[in-house]
């Protein structure tokens, strides 16, 4: 079964007296597993895709489904419980609680969302941070760090809780090209590690190429895609 699938997706957002239609008509499926990206160029809809994906918004139109559940249909602590448990986020700005350690902010996911026991809490922080190479760097804080670093501790914290599937809206756009490219493929070691589905947003034609599964956006429609890529026998 896929892991997240569109049904003539559309998503409105009303600007004043006008309807903007930030995702018109869209359908797609997600392979379990896929190494995937969301293309296009600023204002082409990948904010709003990623959103509905990670439960954060809803469908003006359509359905999407997501390990198996129609969004649509859950209440608000519904979804945040959904998230906790399937869901993992990086974001572009890090995200990063800057007065918590590396450590705590892995550790952070796991005391919000469930009774975790003290020792298995560290054993799954440990497991994560040496997964992304940061076991090092664990006592350090968030301003001792470089961009990339704070991405790959933002990529274990997005790992620690075990989600079927993490998403990344543009998780490079704050990094130089060299960085950029060791996250994606950090992301992409992760998934073949954890067998996590990553989604990932960009418009960096550096990284693009990277997915395994490419959606192409323009206009808040698909215009090519899937693409299948580099790799495309792992999906
Ligand atoms: P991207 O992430 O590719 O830059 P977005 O998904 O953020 O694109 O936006 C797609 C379109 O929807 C843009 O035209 C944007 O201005 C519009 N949009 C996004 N969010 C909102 C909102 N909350 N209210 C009004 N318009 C929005
Ligand atoms: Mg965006």
């Amino acid at each position: 079964m896929e892991i997240v699938t569109f049904e003539g997706v559309s998503k409105t957002y009303r600007m004043g007296e006008v309807d903007v239609a930030a995702l018109d008509h869209v359908s797609l499926s997600i392979p379990p597993g896929a190494f995937t990206a969301f293309v296009g160029p600023s204002g082409s809809g990948k904010t709003t895709t990623l959103n509905l994906i990670g439960c954060l918004d809803r469908p003006s139109e359509g359905s999407v489904t997501v390990a198996g559940r129609a969004i649509g249909s859950m209440g608000r602590r519904e979804s945040a419980a959904f998230r906790g448990e399937h869901l993992g986020f990086v974001f572009q700005d890090f995200n990063l609680l800057p007065v918590l350690t590396v450590y705590e902010n892995v550790e952070y996911p796991l005391l919000m969302i469930r009774d975790v026991p003290k020792g298995q809490r560290r054993g799954a922080v440990e497991h994560v941070l040496a997964a992304v190479g940061m076991e090092d760097q664990a006592d350090k804080y968030p301003a001792q760090l470089s961009g990339g670093q704070k991405q790959r501790v933002a990529i274990a914290r997005a790992l620690v809780g075990k989600p079927a599937l993490v998403l990344a809206d543009e998780p490079t756009a704050n990094l130089d090209g060299a960085t950029a490219q060791r996250v994606v493929e950090l992301m992409k070691r992760m998934r073949d590690e954890f067998g996590t589905t990553f989604v990932f947003s960009t418009h960096d034609p550096r990284i693009m190429d990277q997915a395994e599964v490419t959606f192409h956006l323009q206009d808040g429609r698909l215009t090519e895609g899937p693409a299948i890529g580099k790799g495309a026998d792992h999906a």
